[in-house]
């Protein structure tokens, strides 16, 4: 996050809170602070809670795969294709009236082992990678780096999704013309189209009709969010990059949309749908810190302006940010910050949102050591500015204390960021910012959709969506979706 350079005329405020757009839903869920609470649905889905992963009863695949060994991973990516095939066969003849023709081969490599050439390379050059090469109709997966680093960080299903995308690309250029694909298509269009197709295939999953495994549309799609976060490019890089596949806000758009709008949305995805809508973008010349902000007093008072700014529509007492310990003295603690309705203050500690909004360490995310870094400046101002949005929720006479309050939360700091990065803003936001949000969504104890009391609702799914929803719509819906 930045502060901006210029002193351009104020934008008129762009979020406005209407009152009687607020109907008040019950209260549901239990009371244990940070309990996550069951909120709706997922697209249209029940919340559902068991372990995802392959069927005890899942049969066995009919698939050869060039060198796959015995072992767990190799045999949750070959049920995957197996799976994934099956989604294809039923789903391309349906939606795009053509026959499925089965990918010519599969290869399971170990980077570190026998070298293999393959698509113009070697498999030594793909450590921690899976690909589809085209030429050759080939889907391939580092078995002894990468799959086990997915399993053992996010579990089964982080495997499925990476291979549910790559087969996502053998699928687009079976489609070629009805996916709009030619040579001349760009990467991040590619992409997109992919993670949307593994969206699709996801979506068929979650309604139970795979024979080879059970996906939750809680911690069974939190795994895939997740996994997609994990494989996010790094901030700064541009969309306009050879080789770019989107930051993690950009990743999960494109997976939802193939959730919720099924494989004919995903094959529709084109340049200027992605030009559009696209988030990420390379670095400016004045990001200093590679785009984060230190987090002190000076800081904080700017992110109270900005935040002003952006409500001032809501016709409400702005609540005021005080560095005083981060919990109420008369009421909720949800350090290192909280809501205090009798007072009408966001009571922060200063110090530990300083320790959060470190920089993101991504090398010590690769060996799984996340304690190394923070999660970046955005994720701790957007903790702050959740508490705000709290005040003026309770200052239109909104509930606060119920799931929907958490996605309502969620939505509203989505419009911040929104109001943040248009035009006259206090502050603006840096490439990475709003995957640093997202990061502090796929937390369990995310503060930024949880309610007064720090409950979070239980579901990512919903928790990124809501963000989004808020961001790219302001906060009109927030509103009406989650009154
Ligand atoms: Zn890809």
């Amino acid at each position: 996050m930045n502060r901006t350079g210029g002193r351009g005329a104020r934008r008129p405020a762009v979020i406005t809170i209407l009152a009687t757009a607020m109907v008040l839903a019950a209260a549901c869920g239990g009371t244990t602070p940070g309990q996550p609470r069951t909120v709706g649905d997922v697209a249209g889905l029940p919340v559902t809670h068991f372990e995802s992963g392959l069927r005890p009863q899942a049969p066995k695949p009919d698939v050869t795969v060039r060198d796959a060994t015995g072992s767990e991973e190799d045999r949750i990516a070959i049920a995957a294709i197996a799976d994934v095939s099956d989604y294809w066969t039923e789903r391309l003849p349906a939606d795009f009236r053509q026959e499925f023709e089965p990918v010519s081969s599969l290869l399971s490599y170990d980077p570190t082992g026998e070298e293999i050439e393959v698509c113009g390379g070697t498999t030594a050059d793909a450590a921690m990678n899976a690909f589809y090469c085209p030429p050759e109709d080939l889907v391939a997966w580092d078995r002894e780096m990468l799959l086990p680093l997915l399993r053992e960080r996010f579990g089964p299903m982080a495997i499925v999704t990476v291979l549910g995308h790559e087969f996502g690309h053998a699928i687009q250029y079976r489609l070629g013309p009805k996916a709009g694909v030619d040579e001349a298509t760009t990467t991040i269009v590619k992409e997109q189209q992919a993670d949307c197709f593994t969206g699709s295939y996801f979506r068929w999953m979650a309604e139970d009709r795979s024979r080879y495994f059970v996906v939750s549309t809680s911690d069974g799609l939190n795994q895939v969010l997740a996994s997609l976060f994990f494989i996010r490019d790094e901030a700064g890089q541009s969309a306009k990059d050879q080789g770019a596949h989107g930051t993690a806000f950009d990743r999960t758009y494109a997976f939802q949309l193939g959730f919720e709008q099924g494989a004919t949305k995903c094959a529709s995805i084109d340049q200027a749908d992605v030009d559009a809508r696209i988030t990420e973008e390379a670095f400016d010349a004045g990001d200093s810190g590679g785009g984060d902000a230190r987090i002190n007093e000076e800081m904080m008072q700017l992110v109270q302006q900005s935040l002003d700014e952006a409500f001032a529509g809501a016709g409400v007492e702005a609540p005021e940010i005080v560095d005083d310990g981060g919990s109420c003295p008369n009421g909720p603690d949800t350090a290192p910050a909280s809501y205090c309705p009798d007072t009408n203050t966001v009571n922060i500690d200063l110090e530990a949102l300083a320790q959060l909004g470190q920089p993101v360490d991504r090398d010590a995310e690769f060996e799984g050591n996340e304690s190394a870094g923070g999660l970046g400046d955005f994720a701790a101002f957007a903790e702050v500015a959740s508490r705000y949005t709290q005040g003026i929720q309770h200052g239109v006479g909104a509930s606060l204390d119920n799931a929907n309050a958490g996605l309502r939360t969620a939505c509203l700091v989505g419009a911040w960021a929104g109001a943040v990065n248009g035009e006259g803003n206090t502050l603006r936001l840096s490439p990475g910012d709003l995957d640093e949000a997202i990061a502090e969504l796929l937390r369990p104890r995310s503060l930024i959709a949880a309610d007064v009391n720090g409950h979070p609702v239980a579901n990512g799914f919903a928790r990124v969506e809501a963000l989004r929803q808020g961001y790219l719509d302001g906060s009109e819906p927030c509103t009406r979706q989650y009154g």
